[in-house]
């Protein structure tokens, strides 16, 4: 057991899988139904009509999609972590994806290489035989 600082309002609280203090995580049991409501009335809500409508925090209703709190036919629209596009599933878009995704993964060996050998035999071929 210890103690610690609820990232939402700093008070000291008792460690808890909630990672937050019991008053803030009813809270956002409260928004978290708030936020349900309205998109079952408006699915495919972008982030920030949401946010309009029920005056949650865009923090609080990104981190309820994080954790598999909107799910199911509710389909929310939120900003890719990258750039700012909206995007329905995942941190990031399809293509930011991609980008992220060739930066990790060295770059397959270049073909310009092979071809230059290949010219080389073929011309070398040229010169010897006539
Ligand atoms: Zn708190
Ligand atoms: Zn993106």
């Amino acid at each position: 057991m210890s103690l610690k600082n609820c990232p939402e309002c700093g008070k000291v609280y008792l460690d808890n899988p909630a990672e937050m203090c019991p008053d803030c995580y009813r809270r956002e049991e409260e928004d978290a139904d708030k936020v349900a409501e309205f998109l079952r009335e408006h699915p495919r809500s972008h982030i920030d009509e949401v946010h309009q409508a029920t005056g949650v925090k865009h923090k609080i209703i990104l981190r309820m999609i994080r954790k598999g709190r909107i799910v199911g036919d509710v389909n929310i629209v939120y900003p890719c972590e990258s750039c700012g596009r909206p995007i329905a599933e995942g941190r990031v878009c399809e293509e930011c994806g991609r980008k992220i995704l060739s930066q990790i993964k060295p770059a397959e060996k270049p073909a310009p290489e092979k071809r230059e050998d290949q010219a080389k035999k073929n011309s070398g071929m040229f010169t010897t035989k006539f």
